[in-house]
């Protein structure tokens, strides 16, 4: 799954290769394996595989990706590419770098014909008014996270020294809007604050009107505090005071439509195969990087741009495993009444040492919770036009 703020930007997926996996359309770029912050939630960092990679995307990697992904448009006739740039943090990339990658890709858009998207996922530290015309003008899409109003963003993203990062990241959203770009906004829960003041700031403070919220990122070996109480309260404030002012919030969103018997996918619940590819800095091919979380070297491969094409990448263990293991679910979500709306969760959630993913999601409660309360709270409001049977039961306005 990737971040629904870049999702729009994907392409339409080729059919059919290796596997049964669709010919990969998307690859999470990491420009960076370090970071300039040190925020206490970090998944990125528990797999201490990361230190043993280069800083940054390493020249012969990134040229050996230009070149894969070239071949890679032109023997699957791909019209569109999706590439999202990320860390650690992915703007500690050299500027000058990260032109000159732009420009390699314009030229491979040129020879190939083919779009490719560009997206980039950032704690906006980094962005100066020099860094922010060069996203403007390569039309890098920016996806910023941001955990809400100083007191509860600055006890959990902090510096080295501690010191909580909020002014830093806003001043980066405010260069990034002197371009006239608008950035995606992802915020992390906290599930002992209060999702009202997130809210509240992100609408009224920050004026945005779309943005998604996540749990944190937690396996079964982590034991997790419950996010019932949090995203419950989190959906009537949005229901009761911010629905019917266009606000939408991505997971909540997927929820619902779950609910009502639509495609329910997203970063957070839902169905959906792990399809993502990650370009580690030393042009290594992994899984979807949040499965690091599972423990050191477990999404490590043998893959590499250096030696392999990017659709290689299919037949290496690490990755068909976790392909395979997000299609499928346990004996306990195959029975369970929200299983078309939970999806068992994100892959990571579902992992423990014992059962590796073979499990529940370890919100599995939580979920249960969140979706019996939306369930009760929309299903007065539901309308079913019997004049037109086929059509898909529709909210009323709230
Ligand atoms: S900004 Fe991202 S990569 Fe850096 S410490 Fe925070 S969560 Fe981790
Ligand atoms: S609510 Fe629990 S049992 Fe049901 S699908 Fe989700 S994780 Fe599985």
């Amino acid at each position: 799954m990737v971040n629904p703020e870049l999702a729009q930007h994907m392409p339409m997926k080729a059919e059919g290769s290796g596997n049964g996996a669709p010919v990969f359309s998307f690859v999470l770029v990491k420009l960076a394996s370090r970071c300039n912050i040190a925020c206490t939630y970090c998944y990125w960092f528990r797999d201490s595989e990361v230190y043993n990679k280069p800083a940054v995307l390493t020249l012969e990697a990134e040229d050996a990706f230009c070149k894969r992904l070239e071949e890679h448009i032109v023997e699957n006739e791909l019209d569109g590419f999706l590439v999202v740039f990320h860390g650690g943090e992915p703007l500690l990339f050299p500027k000058h770098r990260f032109i000159k990658l732009q420009e390699k890709l314009n030229a491979i858009e040129e020879r190939t014909g083919a779009v490719i998207d560009r997206g980039v996922s950032t704690n906006a530290i980094l962005i100066d008014d020099e860094y922010a015309a060069i996203l403007e003008k390569y039309g890098v899409a920016v996806s910023v996270s941001i955990d809400g109003p100083p007191e509860i963003h600055d006890a959990y993203r902090i510096d080295f020294k501690g010191k909580g990062t909020h002014a830093d990241t806003l001043k980066g959203i405010e260069n990034i809007r002197k371009t006239g770009m608008e950035p995606g906004i992802i915020s992390v829960c906290n599930p002992s604050t209060d999702p009202e003041k997130l809210l509240d700031y992100i609408v009224n403070e920050l004026g945005v009107k779309g943005f998604d919220v996540l749990p944190p990122d937690a396996t079964h070996a982590d034991n997790p505090p419950p996010i019932d109480a949090y995203f419950i309260k989190l959906f009537d404030v949005w229901f009761d005071k911010y629905s019917a002012q266009g606000v939408r919030i991505s997971t909540l969103d997927a929820m619902i439509s779950g609910l009502m018997g639509g495609q329910s996918c997203s970063d957070t619940v839902g169905y959906g195969p792990v399809e993502t590819l990650t370009l580690m800095t030393d042009g290594t091919l992994e899984p979807l990087d949040v499965l690091r979380i599972t423990g050191n070297g477990s999404t490590k491969t043998d893959c590499s741009v250096l030696l392999n094409s990017i659709e290689d990448a299919q037949k290496d263990p690490r990755w068909a495993g976790a392909y395979k293991a997000s299609l499928g679910h346990c004996e306990t979500c195959r029975k369970c009444e929200y299983l078309d709306a939970c999806g068992g969760g994100h892959l990571s959630q579902r992992w423990s040492p014992d059962n590796g993913y073979d499990n529940v999601s370890v919100y599995c409660q939580s979920w249960k919770n969140i979706f019996d309360h939306i369930w009760k709270r929309i299903s007065p409001t539901l309308v079913l036009d019997i004049k037109q049977p086929e059509a898909p039961v529709q909210p009323a306005a709230n």
